[in-house]
């Protein structure tokens, strides 16, 4: 291993074929410093296969593994006014938008699909963390929106993957406001009855975690992640005391009584499909009775790089066009 085969040949293929994954990719774990090879990576749902370390996980290559074969259908987000500040910090607000959107090819921070858990019919939202920290801004907005407006017309529950650094700074109060757009969302669906379960992922901060993201009536958290308004630093700094070990992470959540569970992102599918059936009242899935996920190696790509299985020849086609 060496910095060819680490910088050099990944670029390389990078310039030529951005949608090819090298076989000979590795990985090294944060945590435990193992290095782990791309597609066993991948096929633990980018999960460290040796001490069990959760890193981050696309929207697309989460709802592969999800809904069952992998199929989902897109639901539509409308398109807020772009730049409504015309905001620059190093850079323009729109040349980063680009940026994030050419190196993840999506929207925007968040996606909304509509599909099958255990033949039980949902909806689920996913935050993107590669794109700008996943920040909320009017887009995540309206598509928390558009995706509880999706379920209550169908009369599904929702599912939701938050993962974010908090608003979005570059649309101001605009992003800001988006905390009382999603909790009037979250309300709309507990008037009509169905259930909203949130999964926390590493990391859940700031204004997330101020709205939508504690509103769920099951909160599930990824093991370790980190869940809370302000980070620990800045809490240490303010009241000048050392903070307890573990702190602001899952399982100190669970045992202080903020979340209801904690599960392994490889079990998670399993959860939601019980959790979603007992909230609606519907008999226990019988694991025979229902269609596997498919085989992972298919249906996932690494994170950014994740095209949904049904699409892949137009999201490859948008694609290029949109490089051209
Ligand atoms: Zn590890």
């Amino acid at each position: 291993m060496n910095w060819i085969t680490n910088y050099v040949r990944p670029r390389i293929n990078s310039i030529f074929s951005r949608r090819e994954i090298p076989e000979n990719l590795w990985s090294k774990c944060d945590e435990c410093g193992t290095m782990l090879f791309h597609r066993e990576l991948s096929e633990n749902l980018n999960v460290c296969t040796n001490c069990g370390h959760h890193m981050p996980i696309g929207p697309r290559a989460r709802f592969a593994a999800l809904f069952d074969g992998g199929i989902f259908s897109e639901v539509e987000v409308p398109q807020p006014t772009p730049d409504p500040l015309q905001f620059r910090d190093q850079k323009k607000y729109p040349d980063r938008m680009r940026a994030a959107q050419k190196e993840t090819g999506e929207k925007d921070a968040m996606l909304v699909a509509r599909g099958e858990i255990g033949r039980t019919p949902i909806i689920a939202a996913a935050q993107d963390f590669s794109f700008m920290g996943g920040s909320m801004g009017m887009y995540v907005g309206n598509a928390i929106i558009a995706a509880a407006e999706e379920a209550v017309k169908l009369k599904r529950p929702l599912i939701l993957f938050s993962a974010a650094g908090g608003a979005r700074m570059q649309e101001g109060i605009l992003s800001l406001m988006q905390m009382p757009r999603t909790t009037v969302a979250v309300q709309m669906l507990r008037e009509a009855g169905l259930p909203y379960i949130v999964v926390l992922t590493h990391p859940t901060t700031g204004g997330v975690t101020a709205s939508y993201a504690m509103l769920g009536d099951v909160q599930i958290a990824e093991p370790n992640a980190l869940i809370c308004f302000a980070g620990p630093r800045v809490i240490e700094q303010t009241i000048r005391e050392k903070l307890p070990e573990g702190f602001q992470r899952a399982e100190y959540l669970l045992d202080h009584g903020m979340l209801d569970r904690v599960t392994k992102r490889t079990d998670l599918r399993d959860d939601l499909i019980s959790i979603t059936r007992m909230l609606l009242g519907l008999p226990p899935a019988v694991k025979g009775d229902l269609p596997a996920p498919p085989p992972v190696e298919e249906a996932i790509a690494p994170p950014a790089e994740t095209p949904e299985p049904a699409k892949k020849a137009d999201k490859a086609e948008t694609k290029k066009s949109g490089k051209g």
